[in-house]
């Protein structure tokens, strides 16, 4: 009998964890981790490897944790992710692995993200596991940006024999895993272990260098590297364009998140960046970095925590998961609602949001309906903080300093989609910078078909 419902996995409850920073989910105990491994049916076509951007054995690591085989579970997952302790806590499994697994729609999926995240943890109290190295090969390769796309690539190419130096321009690298993703959902002790397994694998990183002002992407191709791969994602905040969005307490989500995360703000005055939310702080937006920017200002000691979104609860892009643990933390959700004014103090202060409800019409281009504004229906909420998560745009420091590397309309990357080559010979691209705001794991499959194709230009020449 196959045991129809996922095993749960302990958390932290809802009323302590809305006042601290540690992490929500608590991970499963080898018994518990065996005991989801076991629903696993084996199946021989796998559509879950299909369902995955970097093709992981699934079934495979999975089978050894059956046979509490830990060790080998975990190497079968490097082999092909370089990423799992984050990719098991943030991946979208749902739409992906898990969506395809064949006991979804009868029962609930193989919990694989969570087993996946089992794996990672147990390697961090034992023995770390690399992946064989092939000789050197004597070519050199550059990699501008450390987020997940970046990483990957250079985990791969590091394997195959490559020297790799990674170049980034924050301090830290991880790109938005730490800059971005709230310690909550991915503590960053987390994410440097896996960035120092690519360090000790041999692959160079670089912090502090802003390709494009330092030097340019031509000039690593005309000194020493022999091929560069761009992953600088979709760091460009957009905002509403409507009035008072200057008013001191706006805030795009991107610098309200790199102040708590990077910077440190939640533990002021350890770390000496301040930031200050209010009684009462709004979120515009219905997306991950939405649900990230409502519960850090949770955190943060906002009394009410208000996402406000245009369209209904049924087209909120942010994970099912996300969405249940906003709620269960008392965020509230003010739907059918957009912003058309920040008002300010007379000390420039915001003060309040003047905002109109919205019904649903046609669908536009995305599939959803269009949101409409209903005449006459503004309405005025007050508010300390205003969070602005309506998406990303992509850095655009590369496209503007590269001559030649050709651009799609909205400033992205063009980039073969199997390949990542660009308009320019030896340099490849891949992740937010080619598709827009996108996942971890769509940039890191981006980096993993890039690595190749790199590996087949650099072995062919
Ligand atoms: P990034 O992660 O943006 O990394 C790009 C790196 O390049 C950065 O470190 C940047 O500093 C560096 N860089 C930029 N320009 C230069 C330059 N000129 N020189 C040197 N370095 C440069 N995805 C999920 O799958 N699940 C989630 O739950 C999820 N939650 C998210 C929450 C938030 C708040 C945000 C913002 C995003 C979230 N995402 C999530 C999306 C996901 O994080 C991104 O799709 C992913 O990080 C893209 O990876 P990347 O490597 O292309 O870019």
């Amino acid at each position: 009998m196959i045991q129809e419902q996922q095993t749960p996995m302990r958390e932290q409850p809802a009323d302590e964890r809305r006042h601290n920073f540690d992490e929500v989910p608590l991970g499963y105990s080898p018994e518990e981790a065996v005991q989801e491994a076991e629903r696993c049916l084996q199946c021989a076509h796998a559509p879950c490897v299909k369902g995955c951007p970097v093709g992981i054995d699934i079934p495979g690591f999975i089978e050894h944790i059956v046979n509490r085989e830990f060790d080998k579970a975990i190497a079968v997952l490097k082999k092909d992710n370089a990423l799992p302790a984050v990719c098991g806590r943030v991946c979208p499994q749902e739409n992906q692995c898990q969506g395809v697994c064949t006991l979804a729609g009868r029962f609930d999926p193989v919990a694989i993200g969570r087993l996946e995240r089992f794996c990672a943890d147990w390697e961090a109290d034992h023995e770390a596991c690399y992946p064989d190295i092939e000789p050197d090969t004597g070519k050199r390769i550059a990699v501008v940006g450390a987020g997940p796309a970046g990483l990957t690539v250079a985990g791969e190419m590091r394997r195959r024999g490559h020297a790799v130096t990674v170049f980034e321009l924050l301090h830290v690298a991880g790109g938005v895993l730490m800059y971005g993703i709230p310690e909550f959902r991915l503590p960053k002790a987390i994410v440097q272990r896996e960035i120092n397994a690519l360090c000790e694998m041999g692959v160079s990183i670089k912090v502090n260098q802003v390709i494009g002002r330092t030097q340019t992407v031509q000039e690593l191709l005309d000194g020493d590297y022999d091929a560069v791969f761009i992953g600088t994602g979709a760091g460009l905040p957009r905002f509403l364009g409507v009035p008072g969005e200057s008013l001191n307490g706006v805030f795009s989500a991107n610098e309200f998140l790199t102040r708590t995360n990077l910077m440190k703000a939640y533990l002021f005055p350890e770390y000496d960046t301040p930031i200050k939310v209010g009684e009462r702080a709004v979120t515009v937006g219905g997306g991950n970095v939405a649900m990230d920017s409502s519960r850090t200002a949770l955190r943060l000691g906002a009394k009410e925590s208000i996402i406000v979104y245009r369209r209904s609860e049924a087209e909120l892009p942010a994970r099912g998961e996300e969405v249940h643990h906003a709620k269960e933390e008392g965020i509230q959700f003010q739907l059918l609602t957009n912003p058309i004014e920040f008002i300010g103090d007379e000390n420039g202060n915001l003060k309040a949001i003047r905002c109109i409800r919205m019904e649903l019409g046609e669908p536009d281009d995305s599939g959803r309906r269009r949101p409409v504004p209903i005449e006459g229906s503004e309405f005025e909420i007050e508010a300390t903080t205003v969070v602005i998560a309506v998406g990303n745009g992509p850095h655009p420091l590369i496209p503007q300093s590269t001559p030649n590397l050709d651009l799609n309309r909205w400033g992205s990357i063009v980039a073969d989609p199997e390949t990542g080559l660009t308009s320019i010979r030896g340099v490849y691209a891949g992740g937010d910078i080619v598709t827009g705001a996108a996942t971890v794991i769509e940039a890191m499959g981006a980096g993993k078909r890039a690595a190749q194709a790199m590996h087949a230009f650099l072995t062919e020449e």
